[in-house]
């Protein structure tokens, strides 16, 4: 009905449909755009599309080409639906570097990719210091000349803020840290230069006042930080912060959040960044850039960002690990991507080029797929010929997971794979298994 009152009610039949109202019942289902009614006034437009704006916002941070995107989540927990945009690992440049130092950690930043069941990781923001430097604007703009990576700026001081902002606003960073005492500055810098501002806060309250503020004087696309101090509490207030936005579509808390880590201990800077990725928070900001520290948090933001409604799947082809010819090893696994790459990376390992067989199993692994009756000893022999594993080595002997030996009597009655050997139960004894029992 909100939606019918502010359309023009002429029933004009422009939009393909016979009433306004019909139009504004398939709008509210998501069924029609609004924009397809030519005749909404101004004012309507305005309306609406605040009204039917999501329930937290979409913020993007850097220019076209490497923009990190964050915020549009639509549920609380992930089974509901599935989370939208992984958190993102912002690295801390102090300001107490010298230039070379800063650009040197600017240059680890961008080499701090990892790959992992056949995803690429890595580092999402350089967070540079901006209070301090002698010569801010210079540094800034010689790390972003050098960035691979969106840019998030950290100061305090409204005049250097401002002057660093102008010199690269065109890598669209995002402004940090507006709080009570700048808000009207930095809210002016971002408004001016259309530019993303994470507003810091001692509390909920004070976060949902300072953002209707920002709104207030044109800022658009906003980030409420959050202290790391208290891990519990933090917490709490992310969820409520979240919880507010999509339950209650409370606007001035429907932004997404950062979390600057504040620890003296290595360990613990890891652990807290790794419990507010899972959640809720859009950026972790840290100081580390230590792979051993590094690598644990994307994986915790991989597993939690992942579909749970989709099956983490390989293509079930023929895949050639190292250079293998007529004398490699043959074996079998299925298309989970978790076993297979586990399968992949030991054989890699082994340093025995070897041809996988994968086989479809809609995502399963090698147990689940056997209980779920993803799997058989029929069914492998049809992919073994359907990939034509045959044509490419003279030996006819087939290794086949550990966990499956009940396949091997079958298999060497029902296909010209006749001598099946039976392997390892787990991807980290294949490398042993292949150096010391493989002879074609
Ligand atoms: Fe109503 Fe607009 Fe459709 Fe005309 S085009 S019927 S005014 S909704």
């Amino acid at each position: 009905m909100q939606i019918y009152k502010l359309l023009p009610k002429t029933n004009c039949k422009d939009c393909g449909l016979p009433t306004c109202m019909a139009f504004a019942m398939q709008v509210a289902a998501k069924q029609r755009a609004l924009t397809d009614c030519p005749h909404l006034s101004e004012e309507s437009k305005a309306a609406l599309s605040e009204a039917s704006a999501p329930p937290m916002k979409l913020v993007k941070i850097g220019a076209d080409g490497k923009q990190f995107e964050i915020g549009q989540e639509t549920v609380m927990f992930r089974h509901e639906e599935k989370f939208h945009r992984p958190c993102g690992i912002a690295v801390r440049i102090p300001s107490s570097l010298s230039d070379d130092e800063a650009l040197k950690k600017s240059e680890g930043i961008n080499g701090a990719v990892f790959q992992r069941v056949g995803e690429t990781l890595k580092v999402q923001l350089a967070a540079v210091e901006v209070d301090g430097c002698s010569n801010p604007v210079d540094r800034v703009k010689k790390i972003a000349d050098k960035s691979e990576v969106p840019l998030i700026l950290i100061g305090n001081d409204p005049g250097v803020m401002k002057s660093v902002c102008e010199a690269v606003k065109d890598v669209r960073p995002l402004i940090y840290r507006a709080d009570a005492s700048n808000i009207d500055d930095f809210a002016d810098i971002a408004s001016s230069l259309k530019l993303p501002l994470a507003i810091f806060a001692e509390g909920l309250e004070q976060h949902a006042d300072l953002s209707q503020k920002a709104k207030e004087k044109g800022v658009d696309d906003i980030l409420l930080s959050f202290d790391s101090g208290k891990l519990g509490e933090t917490i709490r207030m992310l969820t409520i912060a979240r919880r507010a936005a999509l339950r209650q579509n409370f606007k001035p808390l429907g932004y997404p959040s950062m979390v600057e880590i504040k620890a003296d201990d290595p360990n613990d800077e890891t652990v807290i960044a790794s419990a507010f990725a899972a959640k809720y928070a859009g950026i972790v900001l840290m100081d580390s850039l230590e792979s051993w520290q590094l690598l644990p948090i994307l994986v915790v933001v991989q597993n939690v960002y992942t579909d749970p409604q989709v099956p983490n799947t390989v293509e079930a082809k023929l895949y050639e690990i190292g250079n293998p010819n007529e004398n490699s090893p043959v074996m079998f696994t299925t298309n989970f991507s978790l076993t297979y790459f586990s399968v992949e990376s030991e054989v890699e390992r082994s340093k025995v080029p070897s041809y996988i067989c994968v086989v479809e199993t809609e995502g399963l692994g090698v147990l689940n797929a056997y209980a779920g009756d993803k799997i058989s000893a029929e069914k492998v022999v049809k992919t073994l010929e359907a990939q034509k594993v045959a044509d490419k080595v003279k030996h006819r002997k087939l290794i086949i997971p550990g966990l499956l030996p009940v396949f091997r009597a079958e298999i060497e009655d029902t296909s010209v794979w006749k001598e099946v050997i039976i392997g390892p139960e787990s991807a980290r004894e294949i490398p042993a298994f292949l150096q010391n029992k493989w002879k074609s």
